[in-house]
């Protein structure tokens, strides 16, 4: 199904793989593997996704991903410190 624009909340978000489980909590920008993609899932309902490779750019490629989270200022509710990343895997 073909959505013009955005991502569809319900199905998309059960795709998605959260930073914060003991496989990917340690992950760098640089150590993540290249076909994740980063969303930043806040606790307002909002879901975005983020680019990964400004924020790489921004604060160092060797920083933990997920130290990030509480930097983050959801665009829909204002609020910062209530998202948490997740990653999805793009399609090769
Ligand atoms: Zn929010």
């Amino acid at each position: 199904m073909q959505h013009r624009r955005g991502i569809d909340l319900t199905s998309s978000k059960n795709r998605h793989i959260l930073l914060e489980t003991p496989e990917f909590e340690w992950e760098t920008f640089e150590s993540l593997p290249q076909w994740f993609e980063l969303f930043a899932g806040c606790a307002c309902g909002s879901f975005k996704h983020v680019n990964r490779h400004e924020l790489a750019k921004r604060w160092g490629k060797s920083t933990y991903i997920k130290t990030l989270s509480g930097r983050l200022r959801c665009t829909a509710c204002g609020q910062k410190g209530k998202s948490a990343f997740w990653l999805h895997k793009a399609p090769r």
